[in-house]
Protein backbone atom coordinates (compact mmCIF):
# COMPACT_ATOMS: atom_id res chain seq x y z
CA UNK A 1 0.00 0.00 0.00
CA UNK A 2 1.01 3.45 -1.06
CA UNK A 3 1.91 5.74 2.02
CA UNK A 4 -0.48 9.28 2.23
CA UNK A 5 1.18 12.03 4.00
CA UNK A 6 -0.55 14.73 5.22
CA UNK A 7 -0.87 18.14 3.46
CA UNK A 8 0.90 20.85 5.56
CA UNK A 9 -3.02 22.26 5.76
CA UNK A 10 -3.32 18.97 7.58
CA UNK A 11 -6.46 18.80 5.45
CA UNK A 12 -6.06 16.29 2.78
CA UNK A 13 -3.61 14.05 2.15
CA UNK A 14 -1.48 13.11 -0.50
CA UNK A 15 0.16 9.93 -1.74
CA UNK A 16 4.11 9.87 -0.74
CA UNK A 17 5.43 8.66 -4.15
CA UNK A 18 8.45 6.63 -2.58
CA UNK A 19 6.41 3.97 -1.34
CA UNK A 20 4.98 2.65 -4.49
CA UNK A 21 5.70 -0.79 -4.65
CA UNK A 22 6.71 -2.20 -7.92
CA UNK A 23 4.41 -4.47 -9.16
CA UNK A 24 5.19 -7.14 -12.05
CA UNK A 25 5.37 -10.45 -13.50
CA UNK A 26 8.98 -12.25 -13.56
CA UNK A 27 9.30 -14.97 -16.29
CA UNK A 28 12.20 -17.52 -15.80
CA UNK A 29 12.80 -18.94 -19.35
CA UNK A 30 14.88 -22.12 -17.80
CA UNK A 31 11.55 -23.86 -16.26
CA UNK A 32 9.04 -21.71 -18.07
CA UNK A 33 7.27 -19.75 -15.29
CA UNK A 34 5.61 -16.75 -14.36
CA UNK A 35 5.43 -15.29 -10.89
CA UNK A 36 3.35 -12.04 -10.21
CA UNK A 37 5.66 -10.44 -7.83
CA UNK A 38 5.17 -7.28 -5.62
CA UNK A 39 8.26 -5.59 -4.62
CA UNK A 40 9.29 -2.16 -2.68
CA UNK A 41 11.50 -1.46 -5.30
CA UNK A 42 12.20 -2.06 -8.90
CA UNK A 43 13.94 -5.07 -10.18
CA UNK A 44 15.22 -5.98 -13.43
CA UNK A 45 15.79 -9.82 -12.32
CA UNK A 46 15.30 -11.97 -9.35
CA UNK A 47 16.11 -15.42 -8.65
CA UNK A 48 13.92 -18.59 -9.89
CA UNK A 49 11.86 -19.95 -6.94
CA UNK A 50 11.64 -23.19 -9.01
CA UNK A 51 14.95 -23.74 -10.47
CA UNK A 52 17.40 -20.86 -8.74
CA UNK A 53 17.90 -19.59 -11.89
CA UNK A 54 17.13 -15.95 -12.85
CA UNK A 55 13.61 -15.21 -13.24
CA UNK A 56 13.18 -11.90 -15.78
CA UNK A 57 11.20 -8.80 -15.54
CA UNK A 58 8.54 -8.75 -18.24
CA UNK A 59 5.93 -6.53 -17.63
CA UNK A 60 2.52 -6.88 -15.51
CA UNK A 61 0.79 -7.71 -18.53
CA UNK A 62 2.77 -10.41 -19.80
CA UNK A 63 0.08 -13.82 -19.91
CA UNK A 64 2.59 -16.28 -20.31
CA UNK A 65 2.08 -19.02 -22.80
CA UNK A 66 1.22 -22.67 -22.03
CA UNK A 67 4.22 -24.24 -20.86
CA UNK A 68 4.34 -26.89 -23.49
CA UNK A 69 4.12 -24.10 -26.52
CA UNK A 70 7.85 -24.17 -26.12
CA UNK A 71 8.29 -22.02 -29.59
CA UNK A 72 5.92 -19.85 -28.06
CA UNK A 73 8.44 -19.58 -25.00
CA UNK A 74 11.48 -19.24 -27.62
CA UNK A 75 9.69 -16.32 -29.30
CA UNK A 76 8.98 -14.41 -25.86
CA UNK A 77 12.52 -15.04 -24.84
CA UNK A 78 13.78 -13.53 -28.35
CA UNK A 79 11.35 -10.54 -27.90
CA UNK A 80 12.16 -9.75 -24.29
CA UNK A 81 16.00 -9.76 -25.47
CA UNK A 82 15.36 -7.31 -28.17
CA UNK A 83 14.33 -4.96 -25.43
CA UNK A 84 10.38 -5.88 -25.73
CA UNK A 85 8.58 -5.16 -22.73
CA UNK A 86 5.01 -5.95 -21.53
CA UNK A 87 4.51 -3.19 -18.80
CA UNK A 88 2.27 -0.28 -20.83
CA UNK A 89 -1.08 -1.42 -23.50
CA UNK A 90 1.09 0.37 -26.16
CA UNK A 91 3.99 -2.21 -25.63
CA UNK A 92 2.14 -5.12 -25.90
CA UNK A 93 0.62 -3.61 -28.90
CA UNK A 94 4.21 -3.08 -30.61
CA UNK A 95 5.59 -6.66 -29.35
CA UNK A 96 2.44 -8.31 -31.06
CA UNK A 97 2.57 -6.57 -33.97
CA UNK A 98 6.59 -7.35 -33.59
CA UNK A 99 5.42 -11.08 -33.95
CA UNK A 100 3.06 -10.61 -36.66
CA UNK A 101 5.69 -9.48 -38.89
CA UNK A 102 8.38 -11.76 -37.93
CA UNK A 103 6.56 -14.83 -37.42
CA UNK A 104 3.63 -14.44 -40.09
CA UNK A 105 2.42 -18.15 -39.23
CA UNK A 106 0.67 -19.80 -36.45
CA UNK A 107 0.50 -16.79 -34.46
CA UNK A 108 -3.24 -15.65 -33.71
ZN1 LIG B 1 12.91 -21.38 -13.12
Amino acid sequence: MPKHIWNKDLQSTQIDKDSYEYRSKYTCFNCRSTYLKILPKKTEEITCTNCDQKAIDMGYLFQAPPKRNKRLWKKMENLRQKGFKFDRTGNVVRAKSFLKNHYPSNLK
